[in-house]
């Protein structure tokens, strides 16, 4: 198959990406949060497609994209008040709701479970999309399976050229990691995944919300958990990485001492003088996050390759956006965490 590539900025394609939806096929679609790989939700023969390209284990749901509010009772039952609210104030957003599904919705795109994740993106030409497709367009992040998310269209034509119908370019991706995940069928409301709508935030409207375990500690395979996405080794590139935590200085001695030839160094900007000779590679700046989130998978993405030992990865510290990056930082590293104020 010959993959497409459409530009966002064309005003054809919204029609032509839609009516590929339609008939069933694949289409990598832009969205604040990373590209998703997107099929007709409703369609069981489409969204077996999905998993297919990915490799993506058949009990990892997926996300249902619709075009706003209104569409959230088309596939969900018993809707509480609140999330009503958490859309009118996120979206269209980085925020995902797991809501009850209604029968529309295939047990092939829940992974099985008896409720659906929704979302309504706020990048405008996949809204579009959705729009003109008709259906709600199921999408997971356009990554394979358990390798970084896809931030650009030429990260979705890596993983993807030739086994997808097109790629929708839009740039790279403003925000950088998947959405923040918020389980509303319990109370109070558990977060399942961080991402560009901060706990306090959620609080703000929610008053209180649970962290779910799997934000913060390793899982295994046979526990039963909230969100079956998080039991699976992610975002990883080939090689170990090692989160070293710590004072800028104490960590760079740290990392120093250790190094090896073939390792790599993770770091904020504001580091690169401190591992001169340790080829360092910097995802943003420590003193805006926003830039940390936005270019973590890039990096993480250019990590992924033969020959390289070992990397060593500096994390933010702190709320906000920050708890995202630590999530998905954590996620890559297996939890391997070494502070360098303690280490010898
Ligand atoms: P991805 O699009 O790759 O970020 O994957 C979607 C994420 O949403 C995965 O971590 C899933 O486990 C999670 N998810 C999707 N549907 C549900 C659901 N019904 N309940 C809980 N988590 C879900
Ligand atoms: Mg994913």
């Amino acid at each position: 198959m010959k993959t497409r590539l459409l530009s966002a900025a064309d005003p054809e394609t919204p029609k032509l990406a839609g009516e590929i939806i339609r008939r069933g096929g694949l289409v990598a679609i832009p969205t604040e949060t990373v590209y998703g790989l997107g099929a007709d939700g409703l369609n069981p023969a489409a969204v077996d497609k999905i998993f297919e390209a990915k490799g993506r284990p058949g009990d990892n749901p997926l996300i249902l994209h619709v075009t706003g509010a209104a569409q959230i009772e088309l596939f969900c039952h018993d809707v509480p008040a609140v999330a009503y609210e958490l859309a009118e104030r996120f979206w269209p957003g980085p925020l995902t709701m797991v809501l009850p599904a209604k029968d529309c919705v295939p047990k092939r795109t829940t992974g099985g479970l008896s409720t659906v994740a929704i979302r309504c993106p706020q990048t405008a030409v996949t809204r579009e999309i959705i729009r003109l497709a008709g259906v709600p367009v199921a999408a997971p992040s356009a990554n394979l399976s358990g390798k970084p998310s896809t931030t650009t269209a030429a990260h979705v034509l890596h993983d993807h050229d030739g086994k997808i119908d097109a790629i929708v370019d839009g740039g790279p991706c403003q925000v950088g990691v998947e959405s923040t995940i918020v389980d509303l069928t319990e109370r109070p409301a558990r977060l399942l995944r961080p991402g560009g709508v901060t706990p306090e935030q959620l609080r703000e409207v929610l008053g209180e919300l649970i962290v779910d375990k799997a934000v913060t500690a390793q899982v295994s395979q046979d526990e039963v958990v909230k969100a079956p996405g998080m039991k699976y080794r992610h975002y990883a590139p080939q090689c170990e990485v090692l989160i070293v935590s710590g004072g800028r200085e104490q960590a760079a001695s740290y990392i120093r001492a250790h190094f090896a030839p073939n390792d790599r160094v993770l770091c904020f900007e504001e580091e690169l003088p401190l591992y001169e000779g340790c080829a360092p590679l910097a995802y943003g700046r420590e003193a805006a996050v926003e830039t940390l989130s936005a270019g973590l998978f890039a990096a993480l993405r250019e990590l992924d390759k033969p020959g390289i030992g070992k990397v060593y990865a500096r994390c933010p510290e702190g709320g906000g956006v920050a708890y995202a990056v630590q999530n998905r930082l954590k996620k890559a590293a297996a939890f391997q965490i070494v502070n360098a104020e303690e280490a010898p």
